[in-house]
C-alpha cells in the first residue's frame, strides 16, 4: 500500500513539472550512478530572461558530502595508479562527447545564466573545449617523473593530491568546470563537483559527459548544494585535500578559514576591478573595444576591463565615444540569436548593480550612459542598461566594489605614473588592460600591473596560459601546466637509481 501510494505521488508530481515545463534534476551523481540525495531539499533554478522557474535540484547536505567523499576516497587508491595512456584515452572520448553534446550545454547555460545563443556557444562552450583539447596536450607531454640532474641519485616524482573539492560559480559555468575537472582527472585525483546553485544544469549534462565517456564509478562526483552547506561541509572535510574554488572573494575568505583546520591545499580564483589605461597615442578603436570588452557576458568576468582610465588630453573624445558605444550594444532575452548582451544572472545580483548604479549617482558621478531604469520593453527578467559613469574618482564605491554587472567607470589621468598608481590602488589584482601603439611604453606599464594578467592592445590569452590573481583576487593559477600542477603533491625520491 506504502509503495503504492509513493508511486501516485511520484506520478503526480512528473505530471506537474512537465505542466510546468520544468526539469527534475534532483539526483546527485555519486560512484558512477544518479541518486537521489539524503533529505529532500528543493531548489527552484529561475531563467533570468523570463524569472521563470526552469528546473528543481536538490540542495545536498552533510550526508551526501559523507557519501560523496567516501567513494571519492575508495576510488584514488585505483584511479591514482592509472597510466597515462588510459586516461588520455578517457578522456579523449570525453572530447568528443562533449562536442556531441556542444547544443545542449550551449543551450543549457544561455537558458540558467542568461548568455545570449550565439555568445553561449562561441564564447562560454567553446571555452570548454579549448581546455579539455588543452589539458589532453598537456597530460601527453607532462614528465611525471624527472631526474633532479645529471650527477644526481635524487628523482623528482610528482604525484595527484588526492581527494578534490571542486566549487565553480554561474558566470563562465562550463568554463570553470573543466578548468577544474579536467586537470583533477589527469593528474589522477578523485573529486567532489559542486556547480554553482544558480546555475547548476550544464554541471549535470557534464556529469552525463563524464559517465559516457566510462571514468571509473567513484572517481567524478556532483552533488548540487549552495555555499553555506555544501560548500561549507566540503571545505572543511577531514577526507579532501584539497579545495579549488571560483567566486567571489566573500566565499573565498570562508573557505580558506574552514579549510584550515584541515591544512588542505586551497587554490582560489576570486574577483577583480581591472583597470583599462588608454593612452592618447593608442588606436582609434581602443575606447569602443574597452567599452564593448566590459559589457560582454554582462559585465559578469571577474577579469572584465571595469575602471577605464583615460589620458586627459583625450578624455572629451573618449567619453563621446563611449557613450555612443554603450547606446549601440542591445540588451535582450537570451533565447534569442545575434550579437546582444542578455540578463544578469540573478535577482539578488540585479538588485546589488542597481544599488550601486543609484551609488555612483548619489555620490556625484556623471551617468552619460545607461542608468538604473529597466531597458525599454524589457519589464520582466534581470535586464541593465549597459551604463557608464565619467567623472569618477578612485574612493566612490562604483570604483572601488566589483559590480559585476555591464557598468563602466571612466577616469582620466595626467601622466603614466599617476594612471598606473591608480590602478594599482585596489585589494584586487586580476587582469588589467593598456592601449598604446607606444610598444616600449606598453611593456614598462605591463610591468608595473601587480595583476596575474595583462592584456596589451585587445591581445588575448591563448589556451594553456596561466589564469589567476595577486592580493585578493585569489592564489594559484588555473590553465596549461601550472593548472595540472595545482593538482599535484612533489615528492622527493633520494637513491633512486
Ligand atoms: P559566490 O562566491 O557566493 O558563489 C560562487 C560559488 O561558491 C557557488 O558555487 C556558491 O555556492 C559557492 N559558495 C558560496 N559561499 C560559499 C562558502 N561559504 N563556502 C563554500 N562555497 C561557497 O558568488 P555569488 O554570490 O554567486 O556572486 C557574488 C559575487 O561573487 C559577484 O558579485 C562577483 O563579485 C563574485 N563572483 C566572482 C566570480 C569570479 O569568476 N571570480 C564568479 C562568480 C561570482
Amino acid at each position: 500500500m506504502y509503495c503504492f501510494i509513493e508511486i501516485l505521488k511520484k506520478i503526480n508530481e512528473y505530471l506537474l513539472l512537465n505542466l510546468l515545463n520544468m526539469l527534475n534534476k534532483r539526483e546527485f551523481y555519486i560512484n558512477g550512478k544518479w541518486i537521489n540525495p539524503e533529505i529532500k531539499n528543493d531548489f527552484e533554478v529561475i531563467n533570468p530572461s523570463t524569472e521563470n522557474p526552469i528546473a528543481i535540484i536538490s540542495l545536498g547536505t552533510n550526508a551526501d558530502v559523507n557519501l560523496a567523499v567516501s567513494e571519492a576516497k575508495k576510488a584514488f587508491l585505483a584511479w591514482s595508479q592509472v597510466d597515462k595512456k588510459e586516461k588520455i584515452f578517457l578522456l579523449e572520448k570525453l572530447l568528443k562527447i562533449y562536442k556531441k553534446r556542444w547544443n545542449d550545454i550551449t543551450k543549457t547555460m544561455s537558458d540558467e545564466m542568461g548568455a545570449p545563443l550565439d555568445w553561449s556557444s562561441s564564447a562560454q562552450t567553446s571555452s570548454g573545449f579549448d581546455h579539455i583539447n588543452d589539458f589532453i596536450v598537456r597530460l601527453k607531454n607532462f614528465q611525471f617523473e624527472t631526474k633532479f640532474n645529471e650527477n644526481s641519485n635524487n628523482y623528482i616524482v610528482y604525484e595527484p593530491i588526492g581527494v578534490c573539492g571542486l566549487i565553480t560559480p554561474w558566470n563562465w559555468p562550463i568554463n570553470q568546470i573543466t578548468l577544474k575537472v579536467i586537470p583533477a582527472l589527469a593528474a589522477g585525483c578523485t573529486m567532489i563537483l559542486k556547480p554553482s546553485e544558480i546555475a547548476p544544469l550544464s554541471g549535470i549534462i557534464f556529469a552525463e559527459i563524464i559517465h559516457e565517456a566510462g571514468f571509473p564509478p567513484g572517481v567524478f562526483n556532483l552533488i548540487n548544494g549552495d555555499g553555506e552547506g555544501v560548500g561549507t561541509d566540503l571545505s572543511s572535510h577531514d577526507d579532501i585535500d584539497m579545495i579549488s574554488f571560483t567566486g567571489s572573494t566573500r566565499a573565498g575568505k570562508l573557505i580558506s578559514k574552514n579549510a584550515s583546520d584541515t591544512i588542505k591545499r586551497v587554490c582560489l580564483e576570486l574577483g577583480g576591478k581591472g583597470g583599462n589605461i588608454v593612452f592618447s597615442d593608442s588606436h582609434s578603436e581602443a575606447v569602443r573595444e574597452g567599452v564593448r570588452n566590459i559589457m560582454s557576458n554582462s559585465g559578469q568576468s571577474c577579469d572584465a576591463p571595469t575602471r577605464m582610465l583615460v589620458e586627459k588630453s583625450i578624455y572629451k573624445r573618449a567619453i563621446e565615444e563611449a557613450a555612443d558605444e554603450a547606446k549601440k550594444i542591445r540588451v535582450d532575452v537570451a533565447s534569442k540569436k545575434g550579437n546582444h548582451i542578455g540578463p544578469v544572472v540573478s535577482k539578488i545580483q540585479y538588485d546589488k548593480i542597481i544599488d550601486l548604479i543609484n551609488s555612483g549617482i548619489n555620490e556625484g558621478a556623471t551617468l552619460i550612459a545607461g542608468g538604473p531604469e529597466k531597458p525599454n520593453g524589457l519589464d520582466k527578467g534581470y535586464f541593465v542598461k549597459p551604463t557608464i559613469f565619467t567623472n569618477v574618482n578612485n574612493e566612490m564605491r562604483i570604483a572601488k566594489e566589483e559590480i559585476f554587472g555591464p557598468v563602466l567607470t571612466i577616469i582620466p589621468f595626467e601622466d603614466e605614473d599617476e594612471a598606473v598608481s591608480i590602478v594599482n590602488d585596489t585589494s584586487y589584482g586580476l587582469g588589467n588592460y593598456v592601449q598604446t601603439q607606444d610598444k616600449e611604453k606598453a611593456k614598462r606599464v605591463a610591468r608595473k600591473f601587480r595583476s596575474g594578467g595583462v592584456y596589451i592592445n585587445g591581445n588575448t590569452a591563448d589556451p594553456g596560459t596561466p589564469f589567476g590573481g595577486y592580493r585578493q583576487s585569489g592564489n594559484g593559477r588555473e590553465g596549461g601546466d601550472w593548472g595540472l600542477e595545482e593538482y599535484l603533491e612533489i615528492k622527493t625520491i633520494c637513491g633512486w637509481e
